[in-house]
């Protein structure tokens, strides 16, 4: 017999929008349902930040203790034998921490009283699903649906998955170390994960349609990653196609238009994600592309649906997808909200690490004349001591040369990414340059960096 829920909030997804929307949900005392049809945490916690950013850690690791072993040793600290991988156990452990964090979420929503019910929605109409569950088919009305259903990797028509071809979550659950492989897009997932697998020992090509990697950050900030990929082997083909598998590997054409085959036992295409939008077909949305569409309340074209994260646009990022979660909780428990940052920070976790937070130099909009303070971390003691400084890093900071608002504030360079709440927290809360110069940053921190960029936008920097 079909079993039927009433809650009054539906959510139809666990990962960091829907978990948290449903929180937040159960916080205010609202009967609460969330659908989940793989485990809990969704792309995030299982198959994507969370198990990269630990396989970085792990390459990391890898290859400074890989430096030690060189016959010059490393910091004064020579070690006698070879590091060896074993992969298979490196990738455990990974799963390890992705198996607590799973718990985790399964443990916050009991305690919101959240009813978590495991399986596929598929919606007959805006507010009705029925879901197939181990234990027979449910059938969810309710009177609000929160969709946050997330993205999947999006493929080539002519890399289609299967053998070679692999997307992130193969890539993060490789037992074995691939001798070569190929990364299709040098967007965030290919530069990330082809860092690992290049300091685990893999030889690596990224073939990007672009001619830079990194394309949305803007040249200042990516050249260092650049470099960096450079010095370690990377073999990067910017301005290039992937054509096709050839028994041997990938082929590509170049920018200049020669026609090359890139040797690989693996070709990882990481070339964009798209909203995942299977089993909503019968809700009848309106859509913005291939998006949901949605208000600044998150709210879609029909009464008490909404809609949040990677299914309605850029960036997709869950952060964004968490703080729209929150938000629509309360809507729907009567208070006044509406989606408006002024920055939502973004953090590219490649060697070294980038940060982005509101406008740099190339978007600050015609007639506003900005200020603009680079400071390296060469000169930041805490930098230098931790290797740190000399990978052409640095944080700038850009501001409103009319009453020194700050606009934006972004960086590059190793451990920069614990930054991003600072520079985030300064944007959102209006700060002036002033308001960072007149602040005591503890020294020797990496932060005292953006004490100094805001200084030398005022022109006086210290140690410059
Ligand atoms: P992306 O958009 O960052 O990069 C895709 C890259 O592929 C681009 O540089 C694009 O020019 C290139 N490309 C597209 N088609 C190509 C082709 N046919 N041949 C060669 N290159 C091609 O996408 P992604 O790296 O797949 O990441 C997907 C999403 O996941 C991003 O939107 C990002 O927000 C999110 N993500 C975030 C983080 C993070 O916050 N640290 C990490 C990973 C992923």
């Amino acid at each position: 017999m079909t079993q039927t829920l009433n809650p009054k909030v539906l959510v139809v997804g666990g990962g960091p929008g829907g978990y948290v929307a449903a929180i937040r949900a159960g916080q205010l005392g609202l009967d609460t349902v969330l659908v989940e049809g793989d485990r809990l945490g969704g792309t995030c916690l299982i198959r994507g930040c969370i198990p990269s950013k630990a396989l970085i850690h792990a390459a990391g690791i890898y290859d400074q203790i890989t430096g030690a072993a060189r016959p010059e040793g490393r910091l004064g600290i020579p070690l006698a034998g070879v590091p060896s991988l074993d992969l298979a156990e490196t990738a455990a452990w990974k799963e390890s921490i992705v198996d607590r964090l799973n718990g985790g979420v399964a443990g916050l929503l009991r305690k919101a009283k959240v009813r978590v019910v495991s399986g596929w929605a598929t919606f007959a109409d805006a507010k009705t699903c029925t879901v197939e569950t181990a234990e027979g088919e449910i059938t969810i009305q309710a009177e609000h649906v929160i969709l946050a259903t997330g993205s999947v990797t999006a493929q080539l028509p002519m890399l289609p998955f299967g053998g070679k071809i692999i997307g992130s979550t193969e890539a993060l659950s490789l037992t074995e170390l691939p001798k070569r492989m190929v990364v299709v897009g040098g967007g965030y997932i290919g530069l990330e994960l082809g860092s690992v697998f290049a300091r685990f020992g893999s030889e690596v090509s990224v073939v990007e349609a672009q001619d830079r990697v990194l394309p949305t950050y803007d040249k200042q900030l990516t050249d260092p990653v650049k470099r960096w990929l450079q010095d370690h082997g990377i073999a990067l083909h910017l301005g290039a196609k992937a054509l096709g598998e050839t028994p041997d590997g990938l082929e590509i054409e170049t920018s200049a238009g020669e026609h090359l085959v890139l040797p690989a036992d693996r070709i990882l295409v990481t070339v964009g994600r798209r909203p995942q939008t299977r089993g909503l077909e019968g809700m009848a949305l309106q859509m913005a592309g291939p998006f949901v569409q949605v208000n600044e309340r998150c709210a879609t074209s029909t009464t008490n649906v909404w809609a949040i994260g990677d299914l309605v646009g850029e960036p997709m990022l869950a952060h964004k997808a968490s703080a729209q979660g929150e938000m629509v909780a309360e809507i729907i428990a009567g208070k006044r909200r509406y989606f408006d940052p002024v920055a939502i920070p973004a953090v590219c976790f490649t060697e070294p690490e980038i940060v982005a937070v509101g406008l740099g130099p190339d978007q600050v909009p015609e007639g506003v004349e900005p200020l603009i303070g680079v400071f390296p971390f060469q000169a930041n003691g805490r930098a230098l001591s931790m290797e740190a400084a000399d990978d052409g890093g640095f944080v700038r900071v850009v501001a409103r040369k009319s009453d020194h608002r700050i606009l934006g504030i972004q960086a590059v360079g190793r451990h920069v990414s614990e930054l991003s709440s600072q520079f985030a927290t300064l944007l959102e809360m209006g700060a002036v340059l002033e308001d960072v110069a007149g602040v005591i940053h503890a020294h020797p921190t990496q932060g005292e960096a953006v004490h100094e960029a805001s200084l030398k936008a005022l022109g006086h920097a210290i140690h410059i």
